[in-house]
């Protein structure tokens, strides 16, 4: 089984390829699909096993084949910085060749102002974590409205450290 024959796009393709990844792991093959389709997914695997990709890639999909955008489409909710971080580089670089397509990773301890102002220049994927995601919904500098797909990254560990509440409001919205 190929990336291609999951019917991706040629400059996600082209991204993938870059990647250095030539399958799609087990954990892609399962949810790409289920996330193209619209399908609601929970899924489970071990770090080191392309969950990131798993879910970034379907969303990036998402966002090439709808209309042209400069709202946020996807909401990736992590438990820290330095997940939302890593994760936010990795989409980065699978949407490299979608123009027009901006990542932005928003998380307690950056300035807030700087956030805004990225935020102000039109972000399709927010990855966040939850304090400061609510925050900006707060704030209106985060709108909700044209969002299709929420990811919790790492869920299991949100829910350990204590964001069940925040992560509800949010995906509640
Ligand atoms: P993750 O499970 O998301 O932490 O991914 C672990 C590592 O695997 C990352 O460095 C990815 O760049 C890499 N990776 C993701 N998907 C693939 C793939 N299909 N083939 C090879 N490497 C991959």
């Amino acid at each position: 089984m190929s990336f291609s024959s999951l019917g991706l796009s040629e400059s996600l393709l082209r991204a993938v390829a870059e990647q250095g990844y030539e399958t799609p792991s087990p954990i892609q093959l399962q949810a790409i699909p289920a996330v193209l389709d619209g399908r609601d997914l929970m899924a489970a695997a071990q770090t080191g096993t392309g969950k990131t990709a798993a879910y970034g890639i379907p969303v990036l999909e998402k966002i090439l084949k709808a209309e042209p955008s400069k709202e946020i489409q996807t909401v990736v909710l992590s438990p820290t910085r330095e997940l939302a971080i890593q994760v936010s580089e990795e989409i980065r670089r699978l949407a490299k060749y979608m123009h027009g397509v901006k990542v932005l990773p928003i998380y307690g301890g950056q300035e807030i102002g700087r956030q805004i102002r990225s935020l102000k220049d039109g972000v399709q994927v927010i990855i966040g974590t939850p304090g400061r995601v609510m925050d900006h919904m707060r704030r209106k500098t985060v709108k909700m409205d044209q969002i299709h797909t929420v990811v919790l990254d790492e869920a299991d560990e949100m829910l350990n450290m204590g964001f069940y509440k925040d992560v509800k409001y949010i995906i509640d919205l």
